[in-house]
Formats: C-alpha cells, sequence, structure tokens
C-alpha cells in the first residue's frame, strides 16, 4: 500500500476525504441540517430555532508565536476566532467549551493570563465559558474552542443561498491581519538575530512598532463582527450567504460560490484596504490588495444580498459592496484596476499543508 502524503491534497481536499468517510453517521441525528462544509454545524432545537456549533483550534509554532503573542491576545483571539464563525450564520454565541494542552514547564500565570484573555472577550459576546479539558502537551501549547450558539431558523444564512444579481458585500477592511503577521516576523528575526549575536534587544516589541499598531493589533486581537449581526437583526436583514473571512476573500468568495452553484464579480477598487496594510505591503515589495484576496485572518464577515435589500446597509459606515453574484459559468472574475478580468480561482489561499499563497 502507498500512501500519499497530505500536502498533495491540501487542508480543503483533506477535509473532503474525512467528510465521505463522516457521511454514512449523519443520519445518527435526525434533526442535523448541517454538517461538515459550513461554518457551523446546525442542528434543530425546535420548529422555530436552531443550535450551532463550531470549534477551532490555535496551535503554537503553527497558528502562534509565544515571543510576539501577549498571552492575553492569544486567550482573546481563542474565543473571537470561534464566535466569528457563530456571526457567519448570522446568529448569536451563547456558550464556549475550551480545551487547552500545557507542557509541564508552563506556569499558573502563563495559564491565568490565557484565560483572563479568553473570559474578558467572551463577555463581550455575552458568552459564557462553560468547560473543556486540561491535558499535559510534550510539543508546545495548544488550545482548542468550541463555540454553541443559537439562531431563529428564519434568520440563518448559510453558505449556499447566493444567486445571480445578489450583491457581494463585506464588512470593515481586509489585509490587515497578515500584513500585521509580516511585521511581527521580521521584528522576531530582528531580536533572534541580538540574541544570537549577544547583542542587547529592547523587549518591548510592541512600542518598538508603534507605527504598524493597527494591523497588528488585527493579527493579535481580531474581534468577531457581532456588531454586525445586532445591526443584521434589528433591521431584519437576513445575507442571502455569508461566511468568515478566515482563508482570504478569494478563497472564501470561492466557498460561497461553490456552494451556491453561482459565479461572481469582484471589483478590486471596491476592496476596502486598510491604509497602514498598503504601508506595510509597500514595505515588503508585496501587493496589499493580495494580502486583502489570500492573507486570511481577517475575521470579516462576507455576505450577499438580495438588490432591494440595498437601502438598509447603504447607511451603514462599515459595509462595503465589492461586487455582485453571476450565474456559475462566468466563473468568479475580479476586474483589477486597469479593468481587466482576472479568474480568482487561480488566486489560493493560504493552506498549512503545503504552504501555497
Ligand atoms: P472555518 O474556516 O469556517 O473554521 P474550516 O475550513 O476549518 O472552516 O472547515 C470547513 C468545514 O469542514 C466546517 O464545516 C468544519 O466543521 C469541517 N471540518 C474541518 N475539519 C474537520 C475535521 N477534522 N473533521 C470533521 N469536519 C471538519
Ligand atoms: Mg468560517
Amino acid at each position: 500500500m502507498s500512501f500519499k502524503p497530505i500536502s498533495d491534497i491540501g487542508e480543503f481536499g483533506l477535509i473532503d476525504r474525512i467528510a465521505a468517510i463522516a457521511a454514512p453517521t449523519l443520519d445518527a441525528a435526525p434533526g442535523l441540517i448541517e454538517g461538515i462544509g459550513d461554518d457551523c454545524a446546525v442542528y434543530e432545537l425546535s420548529k422555530s430555532v436552531l443550535q450551532l456549533a463550531t470549534t477551532d483550534l490555535l496551535l503554537e509554532h503553527v497558528h502562534f508565536d509565544l515571543l510576539t503573542t501577549p498571552l492575553h491576545h492569544l486567550g482573546s483571539k481563542a474565543i473571537s476566532v470561534n464566535v466569528s464563525d457563530i456571526c457567519a450564520m448570522n446568529a448569536k454565541p451563547r456558550y464556549a467549551l475550551v480545551s487547552i494542552a500545557l507542557p509541564s514547564k508552563a506556569s499558573i500565570e502563563f495559564v491565568e493570563t490565557v484565560y483572563r484573555g479568553m473570559s474578558e472577550t467572551a463577555r463581550l459576546y455575552n458568552t459564557a465559558l462553560a468547560g473543556g479539558d486540561t491535558s499535559a502537551s510534550s510539543a508546545g501549547v495548544a488550545i482548542s474552542v468550541m463555540v454553541a450558539g443559537e439562531v431563529e431558523k428564519k434568520k440563518i444564512s448559510y453558505r449556499k443561498g447566493a444567486q445571480p444579481g445578489d450583491l457581494v458585500c463585506v464588512t470593515g477592511s481586509l489585509g490587515g491581519a497578515v500584513a500585521g503577521l509580516r511585521v511581527l516576523m521580521r521584528e522576531k528575526n530582528i531580536m533572534l538575530e541580538h540574541i544570537k549575536h549577544g547583542e542587547p534587544y529592547d523587549n518591548d516589541v510592541m512600542s518598538n512598532l508603534s507605527e504598524y499598531d493597527e494591523a497588528i493589533r488585527r493579527q493579535l486581537l481580531p474581534s468577531a463582527r457581532m456588531d454586525i449581526i445586532d445591526f443584521f437583526h434589528k433591521q431584519n436583514i437576513v445575507p442571502t450567504s455569508m461566511i468568515d473571512i478566515s482563508d482570504g476573500l478569494a478563497s472564501d468568495l470561492a466557498h460561497i460560490c461553490k456552494c451556491s452553484g453561482v459565479g461572481a464579480y469582484i471589483e478590486e477598487s471596491r476592496i476596502p484596504i486598510h491604509s497602514q496594510t498598503r504601508h506595510i505591503a509597500d514595505e515588503f515589495q508585496e501587493d496589499a490588495v493580495n494580502y486583502a484576496l489570500t492573507g486570511g485572518e481577517d475575521y470579516q464577515l462576507l455576505f450577499t444580498l438580495k438588490t432591494e435589500q440595498f437601502a438598509a446597509i447603504a447607511s451603514h459606515p462599515d459595509i462595503t459592496v465589492i461586487g455582485k453574484i453571476t450565474p456559475e459559468k462566468e466563473s468568479m472574475l475580479l476586474c483589477d484596476i486597469y479593468g481587466m478580468n482576472v479568474d480568482m480561482k487561480t488566486i489560493g489561499g493560504f493552506d498549512h499543508f503545503n504552504h501555497k499563497k
């Protein structure tokens, strides 16, 4: 028997294989509406209420680096990235279960600081830290969070549901998280060089980097857009489809298009990019739009809306229309600033298994 490395098929290919093996179990839960494939699993709690569940794993050396990550921020991010998946379905979080694996040399203060970050952030989202699991680890710190949420059946938004003619909208601005990561990794290398040569290094990383503070904040301390969900519920807006941007605009829009069986037409000039991000991309001689398309971890919401609902979002200062949904045969096109159409399917997101950008 020959073994194929995971890198041959990447993360999404691997999830497809797992989904095929899990499929026969789905009958075991008759109320299960959505299994693998959307931002959350969805379960019918009653005739009118749905329950949602999502989980995300943060691993030291893969998702975070303790040299550049304040512990309080780490705890906060672990909660926010999960709540973001609940938001992506137009739902509200209720409680979280947190599992943590720690090397035995980790201090009590370390754990308490991480949990204070989690607790303060969970309270912002009206979410209870209601349990979890603790284990020793022989290879760094691992934090796995599961969040359960709820939504009225008539308000839920899936990744499927976008139709030709719908507007494509995005919240906030994109690219900041990867821009912040670039700066942090550069600083880490400078720090290591100093240590290697026995030179003094000003340990206060954050004050060295104050001109990049907003981008770094987006990397270390992202927020879930619960404020947008509150706005949607107040205005009776139900997006025809929605996803949170964890992998990059190109990759996450591709999920909406694939699940909905549609194409999309996006105008590059409309993609909101933070000004600090442009400045950082220039420093690294990279393209800020590419950060937005492939960087990921921005945790903004990408959604589609019936054109009739445009008036309801038009006055919101933090929602931008970036394009429209088209028939599937028209593919996913990006109209660049010169008016040339680029096929967005050729733009890949970050994949931890093959490190392709
Ligand atoms: P997100 O970026 O929104 O967190 P992912 O890309 O991690 O979503 O996952 C996509 C879908 O695949 C989700 O429905 C998730 O529950 C499912 N999934 C991911 N990894 C696994 C796994 N190891 N086993 C079962 N389902 C998985
Ligand atoms: Mg998601």
